[in-house]
């Protein structure tokens, strides 16, 4: 069902969540075992509690790195990834941070959230990866200028880098179908992207294992994992090709 929708409904465009990744091990944010369960969002996640406590961000982004470290793609980005080279899936746009859909060999991916894969100084704008940044904790801070760095990723309070909303938009507008994997489309702007599928013609399907406010205008809804779903859509592609 899934197979013929994306092979019927081209281009399609996979718009992805903190779902996709949590087969990898990473935790969602809204689910009830979720990172909001543990911590409190506008403390670590917002600009306004970076510059009130930038020590009490960094403790939550150490744990973040620690896991990502770790972290390998799994079906469901392979999955996507198969599907771009097939032809079937034009871009993903991803609200996650932490790169496994490039990892997995997906080309064209839009992070319009960022990446943790790196931070910079806000005030010289000096950039560390990854590795650098671990040995800088607790607390990194720029070598050449001695200002604390601040992850590479949108916070809640900050404008979305306007050329990956764009492209984002322009991808979503001009989706036949837009394929909506684990997000619980409740943070906006991106949870507006798939209205703009919808306003051209275009269809939605969504694969997230709970109720998404979208499910009601989308062509197909699937609620269980995203992997295991993923994964036999490309087997049923391949058998039936
Ligand atoms: P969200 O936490 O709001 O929603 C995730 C959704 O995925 C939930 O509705 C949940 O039911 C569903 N889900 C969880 N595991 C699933 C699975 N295996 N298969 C199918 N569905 C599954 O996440 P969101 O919508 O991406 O919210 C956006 C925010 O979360 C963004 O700011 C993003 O940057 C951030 N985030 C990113 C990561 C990451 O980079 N991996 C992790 C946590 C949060």
């Amino acid at each position: 069902m899934l197979a013929e929708l994306i092979s019927e409904n081209q281009p399609c465009v996979a718009l992805t969540g903190a779902g996709v990744s949590t087969e990898s091990g990473i935790p969602d944010f809204r689910s009830p075992s979720g990172i909001w369960a543990e911590y409190d969002p506008y403390e670590v996640a917002s600009i306004d509690g970076f510059r009130r406590d930038p020590a009490r961000v960094w403790e939550f982004y150490a744990r973040r790195l620690d896991v990502l470290a770790g972290a390998q793609p799994n079906p469901a980005h392979h999955a996507l990834a198969q599907l771009e080279e097939r032809g079937m899936v034009r871009a993903v746009i991803t609200q996650n941070v932490d790169g496994l859909h490039a990892s997995a060999g997906s080309r064209d991916v839009i992070e319009v959230h960022g990446s943790i894969a790196t931070a910079s100084c806000t005030a010289c704008g000096r950039r560390e990866e990854r590795e650098r940044i671990r040995e800088l904790l607790p607390l990194p801070r720029c070598v050449d200028c001695g200002t604390v760095l601040k992850p590479d990723v949108v916070m809640f309070g900050e404008l979305l880098p306007s050329s990956a909303i764009d492209r984002a938009s322009d991808l979503a507008r001009n989706a036949a179908l837009l394929l909506v994997v684990g997000s619980s489309l409740e943070v906006w702007p991106v949870a507006g992207l798939p209205e703009e599928t919808l306003a051209r013609g275009g269809c939605l399907a969504i694969v997230n294992r709970e109720p998404t406010p979208y499910d009601l205008r989308a062509a197909l809804v699937l609620h269980g994992s995203a992997g295991g779903i993923l994964e036999q859509c490309v087997r049923t592609m391949t058998s039936s090709s």
